[in-house]
């Protein structure tokens, strides 16, 4: 399988209330490490054993809850590091009446979405839910527990420790503020719409 690297112009920078030495820690060290591993995940996949695959213990076995783990640490961190920006504009109206439809405001999408991010030790997620047809706030412990299928992230927010240590130490709170005034809307939007339409595909 060929190798994937890290996607550097996802990088944030400048951003209101999360330093660049946040984010720097952040990309070079978790997120790349996440990229590392699971490009070496995949290539011991290739000659791992299939007919010793056991669900107690096996090499094999391993090697697939560790892809789990480390291709969604790849993809729920480009998801983070791209929905950062330090140009940030209102949000969209097409999404607003979203938000609006399927949590009765953005207050109180905003208020679960947070709750979301207080209650759980690895991520918040903003998703479209294919099989619902609509938008729902997710939470996760790590990258790959309490993940949802046929859910795609549309706003994704990493409340690990290690988002936030660096500029807050450990209150979870002002981070989550300083998150949502620097919210990309135009991506968020794109990606909405990116679901409306694989939505559609699918009916
Ligand atoms: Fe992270």
């Amino acid at each position: 399988m060929e190798k994937i690297a890290p996607k550097e112009n996802l990088r944030p920078k400048g951003l209101k209330g999360i330093s660049d030495k946040q984010i720097e820690y952040h990309f070079d060290t978790h997120y790349k490490g996440y990229v590392t591993k699971i490009n070496e995940v995949w290539e011991k996949l290739e000659s791992s054993d299939r007919s010793k695959g056991n669900q107690n213990y096996s090499d094999f076995r391993e090697l697939k809850v560790e892809e789990s783990f480390n291709w969604m640490g790849t993809v729920l961190h480009e998801y983070y590091f791209e929905n950062l920006s330090a140009d940030t504009e209102d949000m969209p109206s097409s999404l607003k009446k979203a938000i609006e439809k399927d949590f009765g405001s953005y207050d109180k999408w905003l208020a679960d979405f947070k709750a979301v991010g207080t209650s759980f030790r690895g991520w918040a997620i903003l998703a479209f839910d294919l099989t619902l047809g609509k938008l729902m706030n997710y939470g996760a412990d790590a990258h790959n527990m309490y993940g949802i299928w046929n859910a795609i992230p549309i706003l994704v927010l990493d409340v690990y420790e290690h988002a936030y240590y660096t500029d807050y130490g450990p209150k979870r709170a002002p981070y989550l503020d300083a998150f949502v005034s620097n919210i990309n809307w135009k991506v968020v939007e794109k990606r909405y719409n990116k679901a409306l339409k694989a939505h559609a595909a699918l009916q």
